[in-house]
């Protein structure tokens, strides 16, 4: 039989023991339900040599599971009496394993440097500042190989949408650039504490090269940016501000092998990327 995880209960004593009221500003909304953990951790694909980035550890729950399915686990948390009480909690619970854990006391969105260079990400993420949150650390580690991330159902639906679907916009297009993320399921909103008014949505992704390009990814993602600003024009139109006028955009867009009449939302992030080359090398 599996080592136990948090059940509901437990979850209420943990918070009531170290007297916090999850807040929403923080996105604490904690999964009281171990089959909901076991799903996460399956979907995660995790081998047993992995180093895990967790973001988030909150109360632990998945931070226990994480424990029994990888080499060791780093956790990012923002929240000092949470970040504090962990290593007690994974003590208790996975006392073998309790080496194996370092707490960082960070907000993800401004980590820059971590004790063990991770290999996978894998978070029930706050669901406010996720999308920053994942492309700051596929930007920032590149050891990030893989990842399976929770957030709202509908954030996950945008991460994985293709060019020309409704979804797809500007956290569609930068995820591309790291990584190809699918979507792994759907989860309810009574397997959390307090329950969220929204359902969620479970993400994977593989990390890979980004478009072979001499365009910086900051002068790419100005580029989608500006396209998505505007998501109703035409990237002649829309680009027109970012590349000085009307005419350089249609420019770069026809350098660039794309059609100045189209929409943003049809593009993929390689034509973005010759967008922003194209515009590069008529300015050099
Ligand atoms: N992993 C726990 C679970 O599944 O029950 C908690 C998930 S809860 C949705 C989000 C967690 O992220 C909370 O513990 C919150 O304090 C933490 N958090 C919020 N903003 C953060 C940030 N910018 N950096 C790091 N942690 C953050």
């Amino acid at each position: 039989t599996p080592a136990p995880l948090f059940g509901a209960a437990d979850i209420r004593r943990l918070a009531a023991d170290v007297d916090i009221r999850p807040t929403k500003t923080l996105g604490q909304n904690f999964v009281i339900d171990g089959n909901t953990i076991r799903r996460i951790v399956a979907a995660a694909n995790l081998g047993p040599d992995e180093t895990v980035l967790e973001v988030g550890p909150g109360l632990g729950s998945l931070t226990l599971g994480l424990l029994d399915a990888a080499e060791r686990v780093v956790a990012v948390e923002i929240d000092p009496v949470l970040a504090g009480k962990l290593p007690a909690t994974v003590a208790q619970w996975r006392p073998e394993r309790a080496a194996s854990l370092d707490v960082v006391l960070q907000d993800a969105l401004r980590v820059t440097e971590l004790p063990h260079p991770p290999t996978a990400l894998v978070a029930n993420l706050p669901y406010n500042v996720a999308v920053p949150v994942v492309l700051n650390l596929l930007e920032r580690f590149p050891s990030l190989r893989h990842g399976l991330v929770m957030v709202q159902d509908e954030v996950a639906d945008r991460l994985a949408a293709p060019p020309g679907s409704k979804t797809y916009g500007v956290p569609s297009v930068k995820a591309a650039w790291y990584s190809s993320m699918t979507k792994a399921g759907v989860v309810g909103m009574n397997v959390f504490w307090p329950a969220p008014k929204i359902a969620s949505g479970l993400v994977r992704f593989t990390r890979r090269e980004p478009p072979a390009t001499s365009a910086s990814r900051e002068q790419v993602f100005a580029v989608i940016d500006a396209a998505f600003a505007q998501r109703r024009k035409t990237l002649r139109a829309a680009l027109a501000g970012w590349a000085g006028s009307p005419v350089l955009a249609e420019q770069a867009l026809r350098d660039a092998g794309v059609d100045p009449t189209a929409r943003g939302e049809v593009l993929d992030v390689a034509a973005f990327a010759r967008i922003a080359e194209a515009r590069r090398d008529a300015a050099a």
